[in-house]
């Protein structure tokens, strides 16, 4: 079995956070100059390892292995705006790190071809990076697609239009997915746990729940005259809040993220209302039930004297990953003397993008204090290394069954 250098790992992921760095994290945008800057620094770091790699016009890296046969091995190098320097650039590394290692060890048998996929984060279009990679996306989509202030993807795609044209998967030869990332919450740090495998991302909804009533003084307005839309959206959150409790799951989460009323004031009778709701479950099942209690409880609604509608504006289903492939992942914790966690993921990941097309899975490695998507995000050097080695055992694993 290849065996990885954590002091070269270790350095790598520093010497990456240094570009673009901002604080104690990084601010690497999809395809903003330090997002460039830190894919070519890749294709270098690739070709010195032995691999023939090389960034696309969508911003891409692959790296392949000198091998018939490959693991495909990654993750992305963007960033949200000031974030954190782990978020992508933790499974980038492991890669990076592995595939060295196996080249090294002189296996010839099956490789590992490393990837970054860009724009994982959505600055101008979410899974850009892997949608592109598995030709899932549509050139419309990408003539539309625009930043939140404004600029078009067309356009950043310019600076590396001179690229060679996209990557594609290779079916043949990749024969499955591993992506590494860090935890991005708080669960297993508390539980002292290493590793993590994840069995599933979760599934989501999202809705726009409107009450309509009717504007007046709430002086001279009578309780039982009123046609109260502020009043029908707070009584529907709460019952809600309620029946949610009795369905969910274990690891089911819910959020109410906003609620307004017009015009807004003390003294007036809200005429209008508006409230956000969100949940999230790796089971279809659970989605349908937290569904049909939020249909319920509108019908109810309805019959008092505001009413209220439901526009669903999000529907993105579970994922669930390859069962082999995390127990592989598993074995490998425990022959390393850790019992893994079975996570589902809370987040969006590459790999929701990838699964649909090969064999996936993940693995995670805990984030202290739980923070993400922050300066502040960071993991212990001693879990970093820990995390790459149990991988790099996955990989001897599945090539061993393969
Ligand atoms: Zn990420």
């Amino acid at each position: 079995m290849a065996r990885i250098n954590g002091e070269r790992l270790l350095a790598d992921l520093r010497e990456l956070a240094s570009i673009g760095a901002y604080q104690t994290g990084v601010d690497r945008v999809a395809l903003s100059p330090q997002d460039v800057a830190a894919r070519r620094w890749l294709v270098d770091k690739l070709r010195r390892a032995g691999l023939d790699a090389s960034m696309d016009r969508v911003g891409n890296v692959l790296g392949r292995a000198p091998t018939t046969k490959a693991i495909l091995i990654g993750s992305h190098t963007d960033t949200v705006p000031k974030g954190g320097w782990l978020d992508g650039a933790l499974g980038v590394g492991y890669a990076l790190e592995i595939a060295r290692s196996v080249v090294e060890s002189g296996e010839r048998t099956a490789g590992v071809d490393v990837i970054s996929f860009e724009d994982e984060e959505g600055t101008y279009l979410p899974f850009l990076g892997s949608r592109t990679f598995f030709s899932d996306i549509a050139e419309q989509e990408i003539a539309a697609a625009r930043s939140k202030d404004g600029g078009s993807l067309t356009s950043a795609l310019q600076t590396i239009a001179g690229e060679p044209a996209p990557h594609r998967f290779d079916g043949k030869r990749q024969f499955c997915y591993l992506e590494a990332h860090i935890e991005q919450g708080p669960r297993m740090e508390a539980a002292g746990n290493r590793i993590g495998v994840v069995p599933a991302l979760v599934g989501i909804r999202r809705y726009r729940i409107r009450s309509h009533g009717a504007a007046n003084h709430a002086g001279t307005t009578p309780m039982s005259m009123r046609r109260d839309a502020g009043a029908a959206l707070i009584d529907l959150g709460a019952k809600l809040n309620g029946e949610f409790q009795r369905l969910a799951d274990r690891d089911t989460v819910w959020n109410f993220g906003n609620m307004v009323f017009h015009p807004g004031a003390a003294n007036v009778v809200p005429g209008e209302g508006e409230m956000l709701l969100e949940f999230r479950d790796i089971s279809g099942d659970v989605l349908d039930r937290f569904e049909a209690a939020l249909q319920r409880l509108v019908a109810d609604a309805n019959r008092g004297p505001a009413t209220v509608e439901v526009e669903t504006t999000a529907r993105i289903p579970p994922t669930a990953l390859t069962e082999d492939l995390g127990e592989a992942i598993a074995a490998a914790a425990r022959a390393h003397g850790e019992e893994p966690v079975r996570l589902p993921s809370g987040a969006g990941h590459d790999v929701m993008v990838v699964a649909r097309h090969m064999p996936a899975a993940m693995l995670f490695v805990p984030s202290i204090g739980g923070i993400s998507h922050d300066v502040r995000e960071n993991t212990s050097d001693a879990d970093i290394v820990f995390g790459c080695e149990v991988l790099a055992d996955a990989v001897a694993r599945i090539c061993a069954q393969a």
